[in-house]
């Protein structure tokens, strides 16, 4: 039995109808030209195929990017936001265009901007998750009781993915990935291998400077490798703007390359015996130093890099 929801009378979904030479590259907003009033906002991306794009927190706009794909067995929900609030708009906007239930959620980074508002997300669905990005949260809450927010903590029936899952979603073949250590350790990213479509995650910042942190910045190129090795019509980042296929491609091969001059640039002042806190006042990263958060994020890449080089990244 189907029920006929009035779809007609809802606002669905805009898509990106945007010509490749017509768009802005960039993750501010207001470059972009549009309006902070336009977000949060859904994005068909292709049938039952949708991203979903709120702002992270901080005074720099730039959006945290979901994905989510429909079937008539249920939602599959690709990372969620930074608050229960943000990832209840995100469970609501799902709402507005299916009135399947949301079946699993695929914690592709660890980072409470992503995973900070799960307390949002229907009790019962299964999370699907890396053992390292599970390792984390558990530290991470043993540290800090209630840090996943609004009381969520990851369900011990979680599934694990250490390599590659493939799930069957009504119609929908969906592969889990782990593509190696990129910006958390426990990257995950999801497939569509039927429609070419592949949701990175924070393995690519669409026009935002590489975010180091918690990052494996050697292993994180290799794992761009494979990602553009992969030759998918759609890649989606995990923050900044959903692009159009074409688009995607080239800013994903201008990731991988603002990566590898970043990681060049520390490399350089290494090799040259600076130190390292000279070397984050030295360090010059050219065009990619224009990117959002290049000044809070540049500092954390070249001391990563420097910890990698002198062998105390584990
Ligand atoms: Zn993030």
């Amino acid at each position: 039995m189907r029920f006929m929801f009035p779809v007609a009378t809802l606002t669905v979904a805009v898509s990106i109808s945007a010509s490749a030479q017509s768009v802005v590259r960039t993750a501010d907003p207001i470059k972009r030209g549009l309006k902070l009033t336009d977000f949060p906002r859904t994005i068909k991306v292709a049938d039952n195929v949708y991203t979903y794009e709120d702002f992270h927190a901080g005074d720099e706009k730039f959006t945290t990017t979901n994905m989510f794909v429909v079937t008539d067995q249920g939602v599959l929900v690709a990372d969620g936001q930074g608050s229960v609030p943000e990832t209840k708009g995100l469970v609501e906007a799902i709402a507005k265009v299916t009135a399947q239930p949301i079946k699993y959620v695929v914690i592709c980074s660890d980072h409470g901007d992503h995973t900070a508002g799960n307390a949002a997300f229907p009790a019962g669905v299964t999370y699907i998750i890396h053992p390292a990005s599970k390792a984390t949260l558990e530290r991470a809450e043993a540290a800090r009781p209630g840090r996943g927010g609004g009381g969520w903590k990851l369900p011990a029936d979680a599934m694990l993915v250490s390599d590659r899952q493939s799930l069957k979603l009504g119609a929908e073949t969906i592969d889990i990935l782990f593509l190696g250590r990129a910006h958390t350790g426990g990257d995950l990213s999801v497939s569509l291998p039927r429609r070419k479509i592949l949701f990175l995650s924070e393995t690519f910042l669409n026009r935002v400077f590489p975010a180091m942190r918690s990052a494996y910045p050697t292993e994180w190129l290799k794992a761009l490798d494979r990602a553009e090795a992969m030759q998918a019509d759609l890649y989606i980042a995990g923050h900044g703007f959903t692009e159009s296929g074409p688009v995607s491609k080239e800013e994903l091969h201008e990731y991988h390359k603002a990566m590898e001059g970043v990681v060049a640039e520390a490399r350089r002042l290494h090799k040259a015996g600076v130190s390292v806190d000279d070397a984050v006042t030295q360090a010059n990263f050219g065009q990619y130093g224009d990117w959002t958060l290049s000044k809070s994020q540049g500092p954390i890449a070249i001391r990563k890099v420097y910890e990698e080089l002198n062998g105390h990244l584990k």
